[in-house]
């Protein structure tokens, strides 16, 4: 705790406030994180209100629900209401996919439940070996290896899974390809980073020229990590630098990629709004086609609907627009009656900024 709040430091903040103006070019820098924990901490310490005019923050899909495709939230409600338990996390309950929500099916009699760890899904279905679970897996890089744990301590087979886990790197390259984002740095997601090192953000810097910090979730880790990458901008160059090394090594937690790894295969995978995305998802392996959801109740959804109409989350969720520029916002979207998933989640940059009241762009 402590040491949580030396990186609160109000005095200390000014004073990186004040060498970022002294570092700010003349022309506009946009910087892009990609991670709902950084966009909350810049909201409620109103550090934008800090920035200079000519750098701008912006919001990547760090969002692990908002990116959701709704074709699987699809696959959850079907299995909702062929009489199979859905256990997962609770927003995802809530957000809308093509017809209805997790909730509404759960409304309509179909049995879904939050859990709050995939433990608590082995439990219940340790405790009831006569019903069908599925636990629907969502999440980064971070949440993957306790699934992973799970599956390999071989639970019972009345569990199965719905894995609808995604990769970060490959939304941070898909950013770089979106033609007048004009993105000048990126902050990388510390959580994220804790588990898969610093090595697979190596591509920005060597790749694309694009400065890179790997960023803690203080206002003061946000601040220095945006000093930082003014001052490569500054020097004409571009890096890897690791700002959060009280938490993340290079090589990350190894134990947990190779859960990862043992587990599952990388895939391509769609996001919700955005496409699909190459090597962007992972899939059960083979050897656990048991336990795969998919396979095992023969899921297929034929068609589907990521957005509601009006709903403009697919460009928030990339940064191309903020939350006020969507003409629902506060307005019919609220977290009560959301419209999109980006309204949503308690990391969704829709439902961070309705909570703050920022009603500016
Ligand atoms: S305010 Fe609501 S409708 Fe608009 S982009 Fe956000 S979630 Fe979608």
């Amino acid at each position: 705790m402590k040491e949580q709040l030396k990186f609160r430091d109000p005095s200390l903040a000014k004073k990186v406030a004040t060498r970022i103006k002294s570092l700010a070019p003349p022309h506009s820098v946009k910087f892009c994180h990609v991670c709902g924990t950084h966009e909350w901490t810049i909201a409620h310490y109103g550090l934008r209100t800090l920035l200079p005019e000519t750098v701008d923050v912006i919001a990547g899909p760090g969002c692990p629900v908002c990116v959701v495709p709704a074709a699987e939230i699809d696959e959850a409600i079907q299995l909702a209401s062929d009489g199979v338990t859905v256990t997962t996390f609770g927003d995802v309950i809530r957000v809308p996919s093509s017809e209805m929500s997790l909730q509404e099916a759960r409304a309509s009699g179909g049995d879904v439940r939050i859990v709050y760890s995939v433990r608590d899904a082995v439990k219940m279905a340790e405790k009831k070996p006569k019903r069908d679970f599925v636990f629907f897996a969502i999440g980064f890089e971070t949440t993957a290896p306790s699934t992973a744990i799970e599956i390999l301590n071989k639970p019972p087979e009345n569990l199965s899974f719905l894995v609808s886990h995604r990769l970060i790197p490959p939304a941070m390259e898909l950013l770089l390809g979106v033609g007048d984002l004009h993105i000048d740095g990126f902050i990388a997601p510390g959580h994220v980073s804790t588990i898969i090192g610093l090595k697979p953000y190596e591509i920005f810097p060597k790749a694309y020229r694009m400065p890179t910090i790997v960023a803690g979730f203080e206002p003061l880790d946000v601040l220095f990590a945006i000093s930082m990458l003014l001052e490569q901008i500054k020097d004409g160059e571009a890096r890897l630098e690791n700002e959060y090394t009280r938490s993340v090594t290079r090589d990350g937690n190894v134990k947990a990629q190779k859960l990862i790894a043992k587990v599952f295969d990388v895939v391509d995978g769609h996001w919700r709004g955005l496409g699909k995305l190459s090597s962007s998802a992972l899939a059960l392996k083979e050897e656990f086609a048991s336990y795969d959801a998919r396979k095992k109740y023969n899921l297929k959804i034929e068609r589907s609907r990521d957005l509601l109409p009006g709903c403009l989350c697919h460009l928030v969720m990339i940064g191309k627009i903020k939350p006020p520029e969507c003409p629902l916002f506060m307005k019919v979207c609220t977290p009560q009656s959301p419209k999109g998933a980006c309204m949503v989640s308690i990391e969704g940059t829709c439902r961070i900024w309705f909570r703050h009241k920022i009603t500016e762009a």
